[in-house]
């Protein structure tokens, strides 16, 4: 669904992203790992138009996006993202959910069932007109997941979407997203320092250093057979 080629990023005339080439797959889980600093979330703002390259070439589905997704193009639209910590607004649960959808012009009847549909999914119906600023750190963490999904997303970028969550709400948001994968066919891109989590959820595996791709295959590959020594280092937790 993405092909990469050449791709640069420099912050400050520092290159902090050198990726020669890689394709993301259509409907896969594709895991991002690799140390702190390695630019994991570079390669996915990137990724998703909101930052842009400063060489190389992106085509998502064959279209160029190496100048950037705009606001409100249609490219935007079948992406979403949710980060490590969830920014909650105002008002109920369920009215954060629904937001962007209204947003959209969906009628008011369909916002509605396709936001209990992720409550559901999700294990919030309880706390659905619960007031945003009054739920719990894990709690918020599964809303900013179903505010995602409740799109049906054709991409989900997910950036360490489970860090310090508790094993419970670890399990929902992975079940969330296997439920993406299966029943939208949404393709998901997943940054993790929790290798467990990168070996149970992704078809594909990326590990990166430096900037660049250490090495990538799928997850039988990477993760049973790795051919890089760096990469058995990383994924042992010797490095
Ligand atoms: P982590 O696991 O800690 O989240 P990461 O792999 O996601 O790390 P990035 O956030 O992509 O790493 O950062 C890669 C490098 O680019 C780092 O050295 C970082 O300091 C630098 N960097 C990222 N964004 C900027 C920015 N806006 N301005 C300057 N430097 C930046
Ligand atoms: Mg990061």
């Amino acid at each position: 669904i993405f092909k990469i080629n050449n791709l640069m990023k420099q912050f400050k005339g520092k290159t902090v992203l050198s990726i020669d080439e890689l394709n993301i797959q259509r409907g896969a889980v594709t895991a991002i790992i690799g140390p702190s600093g390695a630019g994991k979330s570079t390669l996915l703002s990137i990724l998703n138009g909101l930052t842009t390259p400063d060489g190389g070439k992106i085509l998502f589905e064959d279209q160029d996006i190496s100048g950037g997704i705009k606001h409100g193009d249609y490219n935007r639209r079948s992406m979403a993202m949710v980060f490590q910590n969830a920014v909650m607004f105002q008002g109920t649960v369920f009215e954060n959910i629904a937001y962007g959808l209204k947003l959209r012009g969906m009628p008011e009847h369909e916002v509605k069932v396709r936001v209990n549909e992720v409550l559901e999914l999700i294990g919030l119906k309880e706390i659905a007109y619960q007031k945003a600023e009054t739920i719990s750190g894990g709690e918020a963490q599964r809303i900013a997941l179903a505010r995602a999904m409740v799109f049906k997303p054709k991409v989900l970028f997910l950036d360490e979407p489970t860090a310090n969550l508790d094993p419970a709400n670890v399990t929902q948001i992975e079940k969330l997203i296997v439920h993406a994968k299966e029943h939208y066919g949404t393709t998901v891109i997943l940054v993790t320092h929790n290798m467990f989590q990168a070996k149970r959820l992704a078809n594909y595996t990326v590990f990166m250093m430096n900037g660049s791709i250490v090495e990538y295959g799928s997850n039988e590959e990477v993760f049973a057979n790795p051919s890089n020594e760096k990469t058995k280092l990383f994924i042992s937790g010797e490095m």
